[in-house]
């Protein structure tokens, strides 16, 4: 599942590989992932365009035109992008195929129907009505900001890192990682957390994902002590060794470490 580390990786693969390129054509292989564009919006706003510039904003990649407009991508559950040169084929599993006029092509890649892609006028404005909370990783989001879009709030530590309205960029799985780093029960309400141990989720949330991006978002080049790779039933705590657990957060699986994290599931 694409979150901040994953898709900051292919907006520098995006960024490295297609930009100043003109889209020749745009073919659609599915509907489902266009959200509120239609293929031939998409395919007349796009022609005879170049991509300009890229940035991210939590779990979308935006990516800026020539004429000043957006194309936002998201990529659901398993969307990537692959950019293949003119003696390429088509790489499998291709919904959305960017041809530009020099042969070579961009690919976005799903094998779940999910994920979004359409053009907008203006990223601030779609940041907006998304209700996007600020980006976990941009350098106005410090500590003081993350006191503030947490203050006051009961709900469980795990769901608010992964409630993009609060803050943006942050999934299933990494929310389990920052958790095990801390040291922190995923079922603790923020409100019982003390000023220190907020800190210590803040900071060790911005190392996480700075040490994700450095390691191309692949758990296989992650340090040793990461949990994501044992995030599996009978999967060991690769700090000490012991049964890592899981315990429910919102309808969705958390995987932890009772000794490292303190309480035992209910
Ligand atoms: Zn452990």
């Amino acid at each position: 599942v694409p979150e901040l580390p994953d898709v900051e990786v292919l907006r520098r693969y995006c960024e490295a590989t297609s930009l100043h390129q003109e889209v020749r054509s745009v073919r659609v292989n599915s509907r489902l992932i266009l959200g509120e564009t239609s293929p031939s919006d998409l395919q007349t706003g796009l022609q005879g365009r170049t991509f300009e510039d890229t940035e991210r904003h939590g779990k979308y990649l935006l990516v800026e035109l020539d004429n000043g407009r957006w194309l936002v991508m998201h990529f659901g559950m398993t969307g990537s992008l692959k950019y293949v040169s003119k003696a390429d084929r088509k790489p499998e599993n291709t919904e959305l195929l960017f041809a530009f006029s020099n042969g070579s092509r961009l690919a976005y890649l799903t094998t779940r129907k999910l994920g979004e892609i359409r053009l907008v006028g203006d990223a601030e404005v779609f940041i907006e009505e998304k209700d996007l909370g600020p980006d976990v990783l941009d350098s106005s989001f410090d500590f003081e900001a993350f006191q503030r879009a947490i203050a006051g709030r009961r709900a469980m530590i795990k769901s608010t890192l992964m409630n993009q309205q609060i803050m943006a960029g942050i999934g299933n799985v990494y929310s389990d990682e920052i958790l095990f780093q801390a040291g922190i029960y995923p079922r603790t309400p923020v409100d019982e957390l003390s000023g220190k141990a907020k800190k210590k989720v803040f900071h060790t949330m911005q190392d996480v994902l700075r040490t994700a991006i450095d390691n191309q978002a692949d758990p296989e080049d992650f340090p040793e002590t990461y949990i994501i790779p044992h995030r599996h039933k009978e999967g060991t705590c690769p700090r000490c060794g012991g049964e890592v657990k899981q315990v429910e957060v919102s309808g969705r699986g958390a995987y932890y470490c009772p000794r490292r994290q303190g309480k035992e599931a209910n």
